[in-house]
């Protein structure tokens, strides 16, 4: 094995849970992991949650210590990026923008995805921020610190987090959602509903199916965002969060198949038959058995985490197919919640518990069958909904409508289910 290198390209959630898959595996061949941010591997979620409200050091958002990368003898190249690379039959070579050439024998795409910028009058003003990154979270925290005024374009999870952060600081904040309803794409209108609320309750000024006409400023600096019906909005930055698109710069530098991502299998690999990818950069058949979809592309830590362990079996010629019950989590101000499942395809929904009481749960169902649930505030159930598809388990819908039992013990085989 020693003539092995494993090259990973994209040292974050994927990247780095690929080296220590491979690891654990007990893979002992060089590993060279590739990152092009100049910081330490680290998580992204608390950088528009925890970090935003000032409550978090760099520290504590690292991933894994530069100890904890030697002690493995995994080589952690931060700060450079690969702008080349090529196969040569079954291995190749790399080459990072600071001029160093690595010849790997085995090769990983971890590269993630990269924010969708908008192209609005007024988008080359001084004030407009991204959140991907943390030298997006470094640059944006002191302006936000300064400013009086946020506009939020965009009312995905990255802007509702962004914005319920900057209202936990104090700000005066305006959320622009140009659909009629808030994370639209991801969940029911109940949950949907509840956020409206949830937000407006605690201060935040959201407008839906905002019409943006541009970003208007004074002297080169944003001064607020100007509506199509003439309304200006105030603002000291504008923050935007309205969507990522899949990095496949190197997967189509190496003749790969890109399709809305990189394409894989089951196996996370890609369509050479030798190169696997992980994370933020796929798209692939859904490994949720219980998905309605044929293909998928999950922006999620857990698909990252999971996913990446199924390309390092690849790698090492121990493929198994990637099977996993999704999940998912978002913190906005003290309002948490977990996603269990994917909800797309559901034909009916069980609301239980009170959304004005912001502890609630609700239920997707497709041809009586749980697929997927959204949980607010609602630890326990949310674990007991994992649990039991985990298991291959649904909860009736008639039973989980009746709240004066708990969810857990609603749990029954599906055979039981589609018996009753
Ligand atoms: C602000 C924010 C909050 C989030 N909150 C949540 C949450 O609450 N819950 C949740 O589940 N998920 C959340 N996510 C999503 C989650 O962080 C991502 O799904 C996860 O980081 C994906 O991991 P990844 O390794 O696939 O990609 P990324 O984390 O995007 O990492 C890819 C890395 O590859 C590097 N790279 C790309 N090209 C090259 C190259 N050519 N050479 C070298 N390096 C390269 C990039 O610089 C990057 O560091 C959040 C994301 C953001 C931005």
């Amino acid at each position: 094995m020693s003539g092995d290198l494993t090259l990973i390209i994209g040292a974050s959630q994927a990247g780095v849970q690929l080296a220590t898959s491979l690891r654990d595996l007990g893979d002992t061949a060089p590993i060279v992991l590739v990152g092009e941010e100049n910081h330490r591997p680290y998580q992204r979620p608390p950088l528009s949650k925890g970090w935003l409200k000032g409550e978090l050091t760099p520290e504590d958002v690292i991933l894994r210590s530069r100890q904890w990368f030697a002690d493995r003898n995994i080589e952690l190249i931060s700060g450079d990026s690969i702008v080349h690379i090529e196969r040569d039959g079954l291995g190749g070579t790399a080459r990072t923008a600071g001029g160093r050439l690595i010849t790997f024998t085995r090769l990983a795409l971890a590269t993630g995805a990269s924010p969708r910028k908008l192209t609005l009058p007024g988008s080359d003003l001084y004030g407009i921020y991204y959140l991907r990154d943390a030298d997006d979270a470094l640059t944006l925290e002191p302006h936000l610190r300064e400013a009086e005024h946020v506009v939020v374009i965009g009312g995905g999870f990255i802007g509702l987090e962004t914005a319920a952060s900057s209202r936990v600081v104090g700000k005066a904040v305006t959320v622009l959602e140009h659909a009629p309803r808030l994370v639209g794409r991801v969940v029911s209108e109940d949950t949907s509903a509840f956020y409206l609320d949830a937000h407006r309750r605690r201060g935040v000024n959201v407008v839906l199916d905002a019409r943006i006409a541009g970003i208007v400023g004074d002297d080169g600096r944003v001064t607020g965002v100007e509506l199509e019906d003439g309304t200006v909005i105030p603002a000291d930055i504008v923050v935007i969060g309205v969507g990522v698109l899949p990095r496949v710069e190197l997967a189509e530098q190496l003749g790969l198949n890109v399709d809305g991502g990189i394409v894989v299998n089951e196996h996370a690999l890609t369509s050479d038959g030798l190169t696997v990818a992980a994370g933020d950069c796929t798209i692939m058949p859904n490994p949720y058995e219980r998905g309605s979809l044929p293909t998928v592309r999950i922006e999620s830590v857990n698909n990252a985490v999971e996913q990446a362990k199924v390309a390092a079996a690849t790698l090492l010629g121990r493929p198994a197919p990637y099977r996993s019950v999704p999940w998912f989590w978002s913190d906005q101000a003290d309002v948490k919640l977990q996603i269990a499942g994917l909800s797309t395809g559901y034909d009916e929904i069980v609301l239980r518990g009170e959304p004005a009481n912001e502890k609630f749960t609700v239920l997707y169902y497709r041809d009586g069958l749980l697929i997927a649930a959204d949980c607010v505030n609602h630890p326990a159930e949310f674990l007991a909904i994992r649990h039991a598809i985990s298991r291959g388990q649904t909860i009736p819908a008639a039973a989980a409508a009746d709240t004066s039992v708990p969810l857990k013990k609603s749990v029954v085989d599906i055979a039981v289910a589609v018996a009753v």
